[in-house]
């Protein structure tokens, strides 16, 4: 089969490093980058260093309101499945490029495989909510995380088209997991090398609803500074001003900023964590995958299937609620094991063959 791969934000690249060293097994893939992370250290770094195939076509489309973003990636993707005329177009996750790719697909009738569908919060404050919805419904084949997606899907009549086959993120972690972390490369805002101390927190924060004002980001890193041990914070490029305005102001010293880090760093960042502090959706995954206890800073539930046992526990962008859930313990039964056993690719494809 010849697929149209689409990715565009930093946590598709790591999902495609494992669906694509899969899917050129048997098929040939054409790789499309929109453009939406476009950093070397959010974007071609990841494809360096997980052995990603060099995108084929990149859109090199980023900003702007979340219309003028899908409509220019929708007629971008269009013009390239006219001229490529795949057997079907792939998606991971619910970005503006998730959603553009396969409006665009569908409506020129190239069935549609989406990957990590079924996830949903419950609300359409979430715009990530409304990309993961209609590409669900609009596609051919749903692979689901988790079984809870996959309930989902069969609440909203899309059983027969969707399968549970695990987390393909986790096919990436355990790659790198085990690889050895002799070469660090974490950098800070200046491009010096940062030494990580043998026992530190780490930390990522990049939401709107955390990092639209210096208030919610001040309580989150108060309560990092005054905890045993310094903490990581690879920032991401859009707060990288407020971090360090803030830090500065506050005159924090246990925060080690950084630039955003690698994958085959952050994996490590986060196997040998005391604790995690994130509002990432798939960070909190990693560090479950880990067996870091994390505390996952939003409102609202993402992966209900890591609050258990006080491994991931909610808190509000407050000072003393994170340091309260920071101060729980949590349990691990080894048993337990909801996203999978690290072999999602594999059991894609499968499917993709006896589907298409
Ligand atoms: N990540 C990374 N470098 C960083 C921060 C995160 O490689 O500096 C990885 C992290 O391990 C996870 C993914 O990026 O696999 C999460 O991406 P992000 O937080 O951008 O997206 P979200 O998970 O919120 O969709």
């Amino acid at each position: 089969m010849k697929i149209v791969t689409v990715v565009g934000a930093r946590p598709q690249f790591i999902k495609a490093a494992a669906g694509s060293r899969q899917i050129r097994k048997e098929h040939t893939e054409i790789l499309v980058h929109t453009g939406q992370h476009f950093d070397d250290n959010m974007s071609a770094v990841f494809f360096r260093e997980m052995g990603i195939p060099a995108p084929d076509y990149n859109l090199g489309i980023s900003g702007g309101s979340h219309a003028q973003m899908t409509a220019g990636m929708l007629t971008g993707i269009e013009e390239i499945l006219q001229k490529e005329k795949p057997d079907a177009l792939l998606v991971y996750g619910d970005t503006n490029s998730t959603l553009a790719a396969g409006l665009a697909a569908v409506k020129i009738h190239i069935p549609v495989i989406h990957v990590e569908a079924g996830n949903r919060l419950g609300t359409l404050d979430n715009p990530e909510e409304i990309n993961r919805i209609t590409t669900d419904h609009l596609s051919t084949l749903d692979f689901c995380a988790t079984q809870d997606a996959l309930e989902n899907l069969k609440r909203e009549g899309l059983g027969e088209r969707s399968y549970c086959v695990g987390n393909i993120m986790y096919d990436s972690f355990l790659h790198f997991k085990d690889k050895p972390w002799d070469e660090p490369n974490i950098l800070d805002f200046d491009g010096n090398k940062v030494t990580v101390p043998s026992e530190y927190y780490f930390m990522t924060c990049h939401r709107q609803e955390n990092t639209y004002s210096d208030e919610p980001l001040t309580q989150i890193l108060l309560a990092m500074n005054s905890l045993d041990a310094k903490t990581v914070y690879a920032v991401h490029p859009r707060n990288h001003d407020r971090a360090k305005r803030i830090c500065e102001a506050q005159g924090l010293g246990n925060i080690i900023l950084t630039q955003p880090v690698g994958y085959s760093d952050s994996v490590h960042l986060i196997t040998h964590a005391k604790k995690i502090v994130t509002d990432s959706g798939g960070l909190q995954c990693e560090a479950f995958y880990a067996g870091v206890q994390c505390v996952f800073i939003l409102d609202f539930v993402v992966w209900p299937e890591t609050m258990v046992d006080n491994r991931n526990q909610l808190a509000k962008a407050d000072k003393n609620d994170i340091l309260e859930k920071l101060s729980a313990q949590q349990h691990i039964d080894p048993s337990y094991q909801p996203f999978g056993d690290g072999h999602a690719a594999e059991k894609i494809c499968e499917i993709i063959r006896e589907k298409f």
